[in-house]
């Protein structure tokens, strides 16, 4: 809901501005048809990759109050949110606890998350799934759903990080 790219980039400057965390690399944004409740605007998709001495539920903890920053509301799910943060890949761990699983359980039947994703990282490998991420995307059938809406370029993440 609101001003989603603004939404997007001050999220990624918070993420960037914690003291154990490096934004190495940010996707296009992608936009989105919505799926599952579909009475709402489009939403608006990136992945970025990280560097972190945080712990994976450390990571969560951090992003949760990020996306509380953000007074996230959400009423419905799958519904209209400001912001959500998601931890696809951590690693190759394989974790499963109450709080956390990653690999993300959804990811690789998303095509808004696996597009975005080999966009900056081609020959990802995504622990339990024993085929290349290309091959995930082609079998997609919502693939043509999601589309680059505003196109990565150097400049943009260069003025993301000055101060
Ligand atoms: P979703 O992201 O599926 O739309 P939420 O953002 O509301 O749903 O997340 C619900 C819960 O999912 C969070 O409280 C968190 O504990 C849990 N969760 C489990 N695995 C992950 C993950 N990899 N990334 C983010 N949240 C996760
Ligand atoms: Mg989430």
């Amino acid at each position: 809901m609101g001003n989603k790219e603004e939404y997007l980039l001050k999220a990624i400057r918070e993420i960037h501005l914690h003291t154990n965390i490096q934004v190495l690399d940010i996707s296009s944004i992608y936009e989105t048809e919505p799926v599952g409740f579909t009475n709402q605007d489009h939403f608006l998709n990136m992945v970025i990759e990280v560097k972190t001495d945080l712990a994976p539920i450390e990571m969560l903890e951090v992003l949760q109050s990020i996306e509380n920053d953000f007074d996230r509301k959400r009423i419905v799910r799958w519904g209209p949110r400001t912001l959500d943060l998601d931890i696809l890949l951590y690693n190759h761990e394989n974790i499963v606890t109450e709080q956390l699983i990653i690999p993300h359980p959804r990811m690789h039947e998303r095509s808004f998350v696996l597009i975005p994703l080999y966009e900056i990282q081609k020959d990802i490998y995504i622990p339990g799934i024993d085929k290349p991420i290309a091959d995930i995307i082609n079998q997609l059938q919502d693939k043509e759903g999601v589309r680059i809406w505003k196109q990565k370029n150097g400049v943009d993440v260069f003025a993301l990080f000055e101060s």
